[in-house]
């Protein structure tokens, strides 16, 4: 094979695997959706030899997929059986944490973990943050802009990015590593490849914002009756709460499951809904906030971590990973206006019961951030339920104006329902610029648009 024979001889023999050498792992994302193994599985060590792999691909037109830490849900990553992967993981370390900047340069490989502690050793909190951060990659997070818990006080991963470098399709390498906030010099390109999904270039650096390492944290679970007393102690919270610095609902049916699933018992009473609320910075005063909302009769009960311990078991409620155990569960990230959600949910759920009788619908999530997750399990459906199933969660979105992505991006899955969140007229314009920047569409092809 020609192509094998080109690829060998750019990067030797050692970093272009086939056949039995290839690892599983390159299968699917955690989307659990794929089912190919891909034709050639590249793992360069340097941006110049990631640089040579798409020169000579784009000389062959092979297509090309770019795989991170594997743990994105939306089918982005995972590979047809004539792609060439890049997998980024030898592409890994932090470069250098300019202490008076308040910056982190890094390779786009690294484990988002191992880049936060070593923020966290120079004495810096690195903002980006989400349930998969001991396998997700940098380079992964800027290429979803990913969300997470923390961006009710520090914003997406593209409010955390100073700089990036990245490869074309055509292997010109594009050093856009500005470090200072300030830059008004002609187009912000880092713009582009942030949430491009590896359709517009392999991200290979990025610089990143560093924040001062909060010296007290506090966690509370709260039980409240209604969504009207959600959105008001959220309100309260973003008035009064100094270092608001997370705010997750949950909704019954969600919480219930995941602290039966972990064996945990919380509140005595049942409530509808439950908030978990952290504070973290210089000052402590969750506990008169709370006091505060129970005299005012937005909180019914609550409970505050007494220990790093308590606070985890209230996150692993939170993270729900116990809900993987589903059958054929589907996952949604959507996001509409924090007034409608409840309405949302309430309405979703209704039509999948009308139609499903027995559906399990979860619902939970980043509400300070309009954002919520649903997981739906109605048992081993075919394709054409879950169609319709995406069309029931996806219509009431449109109804409601909302985005049928707030965090895990597009990638093969959500494809044929973008128009649902995008006009003819903006899906237009993104074709063009993937013609401009990719015009023999080699990179991640058919992902996205
Ligand atoms: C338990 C769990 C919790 C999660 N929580 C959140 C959350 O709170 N918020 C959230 O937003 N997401 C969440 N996710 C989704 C996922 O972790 C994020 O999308 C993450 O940013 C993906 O990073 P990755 O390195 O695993 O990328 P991958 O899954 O490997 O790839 C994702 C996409 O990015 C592309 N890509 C990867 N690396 C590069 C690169 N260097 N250059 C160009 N393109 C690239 C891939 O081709 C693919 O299209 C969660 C996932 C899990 C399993």
């Amino acid at each position: 094979m020609k192509l094998l024979g080109a690829l060998q001889q750019a990067l030797g023999d050692q970093l272009v695997l086939t056949g039995e050498r290839i690892p599983t792992k390159a299968r699917s994302d955690s989307s659990h959706t794929g089912h190919h193994l891909p034709m050639i599985y590249i793992r360069p060590c340097s941006v110049e030899e990631i640089s040579k792999a798409l020169r000579v691909c784009n000389s062959y037109r092979n297509p090309v997929v770019v795989q991170g830490g594997m743990t994105g849900l939306a089918g982005g990553a995972n590979p047809d059986p004539n792609d060439v992967v890049i997998a980024m993981d030898l592409l890994s370390g932090v470069e250098e944490i300019d202490t008076a900047a308040g910056t982190m340069t890094v390779l786009a490989g690294t484990i988002l973990e191992v880049a936060q502690k070593a923020a966290e050793e120079a004495g810096f909190l690195l903002p980006i943050d989400l349930g998969a951060r001991g396998s997700c990659q940098i380079g992964g997070n800027l290429a979803t802009n990913a969300g997470g818990i923390r961006v009710i006080s520090h914003g997406v991963t593209r409010d955390n990015v100073l700089g990036l470098e990245a490869v074309l399709a055509d292997g010109t390498v594009i050093s856009s590593l500005n470090r200072m906030q300030k830059n008004n010099t002609g187009y912000d390109l880092k713009q582009l490849f942030i949430g491009s999904e590896g359709t517009l270039g392999v991200i290979t650096r990025a610089v990143l914002k560093l924040k001062p390492f909060p010296v007290h944290r506090a966690t509370a679970l709260c039980g409240l009756n209604s969504y009207e007393d959600v959105v008001a102690l959220l309100r309260q919270a973003r008035k009064s709460l100094t270092g608001l610095s997370a705010f997750e609902l949950m909704w019954e049916t969600f919480f219930r499951f995941s602290c039966q699933a972990e064996g945990f018992e919380i509140f005595e009473a049942d409530y509808p809904f439950i908030v978990i609320i952290e504070q973290s910075g210089e000052t402590v005063g969750l506990e008169e906030f709370l006091s505060a909302m129970f005299e005012e009769g937005l909180i019914s009960d609550a409970l505050i971590a007494q220990s790093e311990k308590e606070r985890g078991r209230f996150w692993k409620i939170r993270e729900g990973l116990s809900l993987g155990a589903l059958p054929r569960l589907i996952e949604y990230d959507v996001s509409l206006p924090i007034g409608v959600l409840d309405l949302y949910a309430k309405e979703v759920t209704a039509a999948l019961e009308t139609e499903y009788p027995g559906v399990h619908v979860s619902v939970f999530g980043h509400v300070a951030d309009s954002n919520i997750h649903l997981c739906i399990s109605a048992g081993p459906i075919d394709a054409s339920a879950e169609h319709r199933i995406n069309t029931i969660v996806y219509e009431r979105v449109r109804q409601h104006r909302g985005s049928i992505s707030a965090e895990h991006g597009i990638g093969t899955l959500k494809r044929d329902y973008l128009i649902y969140s995008r006009s003819p007229e903006e899906l237009e314009v993104m074709r063009r610029i993937k013609q401009v920047l990719d015009p023999r569409c080699i990179l991640n092809p058919g992902r996205v648009i």
